[in-house]
């Protein structure tokens, strides 16, 4: 998806702050952090969001790649979110898939 802001970050036209990687998942920070630790988790394949999943095994990389990005940021004895938006009442502004990792504060629920 040559249009793609998530993808540029993928293939390094759009400079990131990796905290992750492996062949399939990158990890990076958010470039708007709305927590001290505010790190994005997405799949290197350009898929829109979880409706257009067909291989559940990448939804379990992914949430690996999170858990282990949480260890590292220091986040799991506190606790931490993890949450996908999913199209327009999901809030979600990039059309391809992403975990946010949020810790570091308490979040508040409901979400707004
Ligand atoms: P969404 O609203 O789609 O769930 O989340 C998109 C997220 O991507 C937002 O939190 C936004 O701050 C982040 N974002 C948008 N553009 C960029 C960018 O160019 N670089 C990084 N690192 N994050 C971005
Ligand atoms: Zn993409």
């Amino acid at each position: 998806m040559s249009d793609c802001i998530f993808c540029k970050i993928v293939s390094g036209q759009i400079p990131s702050q990796r905290v992750y990687e492996d062949d399939q998942v990158l990890a990076i920070r958010d470039i708007n952090p709305q927590a001290p630790v505010h790190v994005l988790i997405l799949p290197k394949q350009h898929i829109v969001s979880v409706l257009e999943l067909t291989d559940s095994r990448l939804l379990g990389r992914m949430t690996v790649a999170a858990v282990h990005v949480a260890k590292r940021e220091g986040i799991v004895e506190r606790g931490f979110r993890l949450v996908t938006n999913t199209g327009p009442d999901g809030g979600q502004a990039v059309p391809h898939l992403h975990f946010h990792l949020l810790g570091g504060r308490k979040m508040e629920w409901p979400p707004g």
